[in-house]
Formats: C-alpha cells, structure tokens, sequence
C-alpha cells in the first residue's frame, strides 16, 4: 500500500484560496490531472478583462477575489506585502500571453517538479542564499537535532525556462504526453511563448511555494522570498524565519506520536492552528536563541509583523490558522522562552519546547 505523504503548505498553493502564511494539511498529493495543453494561440492577445467575462473556472477563487469590490478593497490590501502581491496578479494578468490554464499550468509543474526533485540544490534566484542554507541547515540539524533526514528544495522560475527542466516536467507530470519527444514538443512551444513574456514564467509567482512534506522535503521559492523582500524585511532573515518555520513541522511529524497532541484539539482546523502557532513559536525560540540564528526580537518581529498581516488579509474566514494578533504573540512567546534560557544558554529539547507551548496555548488563542 502506497505510504501516505503529508503536506503542510504554508504558501503559494493557498494563495490562490488566499490563505497565504497560513500552512495548510493535505493528505497526499492531489493526483495528476490531465493537463490539457493551454490554448495560447486562441488566447494570445486576450485581455485580462475579457477573462472575467467569462465563467469562473472551478479550481481558481482568484478570479473570484479580483471580482469581488468589497474584497480587493480590504484595508490589508494596501499593506506592503499586499501591494507587493498585488502587483505581481496585475502584471501577470496584463501580459499579453495571460491565460488562467497556462497560469496553472506553469504552477503545477513547477510544484511538482520540486516536490519530487532530488539533486543539486540551489537557494535565491542566482544561488544567493546557498551559503546561509547550508550554514542554517547546519545549525537547524544541531539545535533540534530531529532524527530524520531533512532536504530543502529551491524553487525558481527559470526552471520553467530551460528546454531539458522543461521537458522532464513535462514528460513527468503531463499525462497527455506520452513520451520525450512530444515533451521536447510541448516545451519547445512554451518557450516560444515565454519569448514573447516579460511575466511568463519570470513573475515571482510562479516560484511561489513554500511548504513542507513528511517526507522530509522542505521547499523555498525565490519569488516568496523576493515578495518579502520587496517589503523591507532583509533577505537573510526572510529566508532563515521560513525555513526554521517549515523545520518545526518536521519536529510534528517526528513526535506526532509521543506528543499526541491532536487528541487534545477540536478537529482539524483547530490542528491547523495549532501546528502553526506551534511553528512560529518554535521558529522565534531558534531565531533569537543565542545558539541559534541570534537574531534580536525587534529584528524578527517586522519579520512576523509583516507575514501576519498577510494571512490576515488573505484569511478572511480562515482563522482557524490564527490571527495575526494570536501568531505574533506565539512568536514573541517563543521569544521569551529563548530570552529565559539565554542565562544558562541551554537548548531545550523540542518536547520541552513543545510542553512549554502547550502550557501556553490557550492563553495565546483566547
Ligand atoms: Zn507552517
């Protein structure tokens, strides 16, 4: 019987639903889909706005969200992270070759190529993050000391942009090819198209993803660490406050079973939240820890400040994630937590981490 997989996506696939920050469970990888293969002469030169004329597609609540006033007037909108965002949709949906299947196409190979890549790894769009990445992988492995083997996969736009990436994309998660040469095909037409884009697959979106596996597998794109970056917030810890985040996960699912805390929770939702406060509170212990990351408070809390207002805005009815007021203090939690121990600068365990935050849980969701 096939191993069930779990995912936890704390990015980019949610965007769509708008629940960015805000990691997600899944069982297992939704099966390949029959790609049907965009229309892109047929839909050429269309207009974003002609899109909207049409029937919302079923999978996208994108549409759905661009065409709902009261929601694009949301008063998070205009917070930095928002504009930033917001600006990638626009430009996206302006590009001449625009086309929601090509969107979602591009989208999914790219996710299921990192999710099923091994290999050589790069982090940041020209390797720009390697050395941190090997030094806070490093450290990570040190400080929780998680017995299971941990991996990161970069993700990165050019990668829809290379003939052989491509085609291995194509060939792997394409059920209406049938072989190398009719993936050879298949890429060769999307290249041509790609000539024609300045958005298409360059837009930070389409390296978007951040989420987690119990396979191990950790993935950071480029794009949601330029997004952040784009707001302010310093690259390096962008790139160090997600990854300690998704590293967190792995812990849960290393002691999903001595710590057994699902039983304690509502349902699944309330476990969503719970995980991710669980995350923010254990990232904040090892970014300020002295042998940790040794980031300062002040340092990581624009950090969580900023990743919050997100979710919020994008969360609309899903506060079972947690509200940026119930993240923010998790993480300030977690803080304190490493601020008692700097004294003796002992590291705890992930268990006692994890009791310590189970004694404050209900006071950080009341
Ligand atoms: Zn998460």
């Amino acid at each position: 019987m096939k191993k069930t997989d779990v995912y936890i996506w704390c990015c980019g696939m949610l965007l769509f639903s708008f629940v960015l920050q805000s990691c997600s469970r899944e069982e297992a990888m939704p099966e390949n889909q029959n790609h049907q293969f965009p229309a892109e002469q047929k839909t050429k030169n269309k207009q974003a706005n002609e899109y909207f004329s049409k029937p919302e597609p079923v999978t996208f609540s994108l549409s759905e969200r661009f065409q709902n006033e009261a929601l694009v007037a949301e008063p998070c909108e205009t917070t930095d992270f928002g504009i930033v965002l917001s600006g990638y949709f626009e430009s996206i949906m302006n590009d001449p070759v625009f086309d929601f299947d090509l969107l979602n196409y591009y989208l999914e190979l790219n996710r299921k190529y990192v999710t099923f890549y091994m290999g050589d790894n790069y982090y940041g769009e020209n390797g720009e993050y390697n050395q941190l990445a090997a030094k806070r992988i490093r450290e990570l492995e040190k400080f929780w000391n998680i017995d299971r083997d941990i991996y990161l996969n970069g993700q990165h736009t050019s990668l829809l942009n290379d003939r052989e990436i491509l085609a291995d994309m194509i060939e792997s998660f394409d059920r209406t090819v049938r072989n190398r040469t009719e993936a050879y095909q298949k890429a060769d037409l999307l290249l041509e198209l790609n000539e024609t884009s300045s958005n298409f697959p360059e837009n930070p979106y389409f390296a978007f993803d951040g989420f987690t596996r119990s396979s191990g597998l950790l993935v950071i794109g480029d794009g949601l660490l330029q997004s952040i970056i784009e707001t302010g917030i310093d690259g390096d810890l962008a790139f160090t406050a997600i990854l300690s985040h998704e590293w967190w996960h792995q812990a849960q699912f290393e002691y999903a079973e001595s710590w057994d805390f699902s039983d304690q929770l509502a349902g699944p939702a309330e476990f969503s939240r719970y995980s991710e406060l669980e995350a923010d509170y254990a990232a904040a212990y090892y970014l300020t820890h002295k042998r940790g990351a040794t980031f300062n408070w002040k340092r990581i809390e624009e950090y969580f400040k900023l990743s919050f207002n997100v979710g919020d805005c994008l969360t609309e009815s899903m506060d079972h994630h947690g509200t940026p007021t119930q993240r923010l203090l998790a993480a300030q939690l977690g803080y304190e937590l490493a601020d008692t121990a700097h004294k003796k600068g002992a590291i705890l365990e992930p268990s006692q981490v994890h009791y310590a935050f189970l004694e404050d849980y209900y006071d950080i969701i009341k």
